[in-house]
């Protein structure tokens, strides 16, 4: 059971993206209206921060804003916890500007305490949380909202248009778009609403951290100090926080956006993707600053269309759908079909069979495929043309259908900054059988329709760039003993 809205946040402009998590009521006599951020990592534009902010002055109290990262989060490597630290330092230094209270808590050796937001928590009249739909921070704020005797509050701060308000009876991208697109100009301004009351400066339960004054240097010596997956190292292609998030949003503007419809599909083009994936799923940047960034450009209209389909239609219809699955991560979530016509064929002879060792590095016995795969695990990113051949490719590489599922997850949520997203599980689902099946085609793929390499081979460079790709110096990663199938075919992570 939940409780109504509060009423500060039942009459807000942006309710909509707000819904209660448990049946706790609001209690006013509190230090503070605590603001628990996992992944919506910034200080404007943060529907979040500008709910708490909302209800705060509403109880006359000041919003204190948390950021924890743990050491035992799947995948915590040097590449992820730089990058979400650096976000991090941002999101503080911003809040401070903005006038609200943020702190911080990184474990590592010397300072490892547990339980920290229950025990702020403890003296809040209520916590607002994100309203993330996969991994993580979904798992985090649904296991905290059902033990906290405090109200939990979830918003929406990854979409544009708030998933809530669309309905729940859309089954196509094209009558998502139909929905969503007259949907758009009602939530391109940002609330930002400022606080009433000076930032909290009172009594703390613990000692925190406060990265505002932090340097690169300091960021990598609590990288350093975390018991983490070492052996991943950070992608030297996404600059860290604000700063790099800025950086990709002025290439876009200046020298990506003008000739986005005509090389969006060419992997080969340097100039021809946004690279904007990792600031969006930590938060960084929001979708509204991307849209007036792409309004203020000197680009074609069409251009500006095709941009805006791929981040309004495309990424929150993941967004959309996997807000209404209690598990998106899962292997079940692959259209019925699809896991028929695979299943079908999963004793078919499997020649192309290659060990994880093989797969991770990128050093399998197909070049397109290493050439894709070594920008995972040397970038932690991958041009969008060549993510479908990836993931189909995966299909006939793995022993059956279940592990070739896990097995692009893994690969994808472990290596690339934007894993572990609606977008991962989404597109991997696509890649495995979106739309209608195909007519019965080769082994192991039964009517799931293959993907060639055509279009970056048949290019007239594309045979030398793919091999110059395929041959890149890489790192020498971790091999785990098991893949984690547990997570994506049994559902989510143990507590
Ligand atoms: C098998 C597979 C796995 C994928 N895994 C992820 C993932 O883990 N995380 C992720 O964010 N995207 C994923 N995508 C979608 C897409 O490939 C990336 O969003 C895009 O390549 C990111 O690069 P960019 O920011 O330069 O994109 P741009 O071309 O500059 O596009 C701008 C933004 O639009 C959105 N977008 C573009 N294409 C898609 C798409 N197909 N689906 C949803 N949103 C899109 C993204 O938010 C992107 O940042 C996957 C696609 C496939 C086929």
């Amino acid at each position: 059971m939940t409780n109504p809205l509060p009423d500060a946040l039942a009459t807000w402009a942006e309710a909509a993206r707000v819904r209660s998590l448990n049946a706790h009521g609001v209690r006013p006599a509190a230090r503070y209206v605590l603001c628990w951020l996992q992944q919506a990592l910034r200080a404007r534009d943060n529907p979040v921060i500008d709910a708490a902010i909302c209800l705060a002055n509403d109880l006359g109290l000041p919003v204190l804003v948390y950021h924890g990262l743990r050491e035992d989060y799947p995948y915590a490597s040097d590449r992820l916890h730089r990058f979400i630290l650096g976000a991090s330092r941002d999101l503080s230094l911003e809040c401070r500007q903005r006038g609200v209270a943020c702190i911080q808590y990184v474990d590592r050796a010397e300072k490892r305490e547990k339980g920290l937001v229950y025990r702020l928590a403890a003296e809040s009249a209520a916590v607002l949380v994100e309203d993330q739909p996969t991994f993580v921070a979904r798992w985090q704020s649904e296991r905290f909202a059902a033990r906290t005797d405090r109200a939990v509050l979830a918003v929406n701060a990854a979409c544009l248009v708030p998933p809530a308000i669309l309905g729940d009876d859309i089954g196509s991208t094209t009558a998502f778009r139909r929905r969503h697109e007259p949907l758009r100009a009602d939530w391109l301004t940002a609330s930002d609403l400022m606080a009433e009351l000076a930032p909290y400066d009172g009594p703390l339960p613990f000692v925190p951290d406060r990265l505002d004054t932090s340097t690169d240097a300091d960021i990598d010596r609590l990288v350093a100090a975390a018991a983490i997956d070492h052996s991943l190292p950070p992608s030297p292609m996404f600059p860290l926080g604000r700063g790099g998030a800025l950086e990709k949003l002025e290439r876009l503007m200046d020298t990506v956006l003008p000739t986005y419809a005509a090389v969006r599909n060419d992997a080969t083009n340097p100039v021809g993707a946004s690279t904007l994936s990792p600031y969006l799923h930590f938060g960084v940047v929001g979708p509204r600053e991307i849209m007036a960034t792409v309004e203020a450009a000197a680009a074609p209209a069409g251009a500006k269309d095709k941009f805006a389909d791929e981040l309004l239609t495309w990424r929150e219809w993941f967004h959309y759908q996997a807000s209404a699955l209690v598990e998106p991560e899962r292997y079940d979530r692959i259209s019925g079909w699809a896991r028929e016509t695979l299943e079908a064929h999963a004793a078919d002879p499997r020649p192309e069979l290659e060990t994880l060792d093989a797969l991770l590095h990128g050093e399998t016995r197909d070049e397109s495929w290493n050439a894709c795969q070594r920008q995972f695990l040397v970038d932690g990113w991958m041009h969008n043309n060549l993510r479908m051949y990836w993931g189909k490719r995966i299909i006939a590489m793995t022993p059956d259908p279940q592990t070739a599922w896990a097995t692009a997850c893994y690969l994808n949520d472990r290596l690339s900054l934007d894993g572990r997203d609606p977008s991962t599980y989404g597109n991997i689902a696509a890649s495995f059988g979106g739309g209608s099946p195909g007519r019965e085609g080769p082994a192991v793929y039964g009517k799931v329709p293959t993907r060639s390499d055509g279009s970056t081979r048949h290019r007239p460079d594309g045979p030398a760039w793919l091999e110059a790709a395929a041959t890149r110096p890489r790192p020498e990663v971790a091999v785990p003993a098991d893949l984690p199938v547990d997570l994506y075919l049994e559902g989510r992570a143990p507590a």
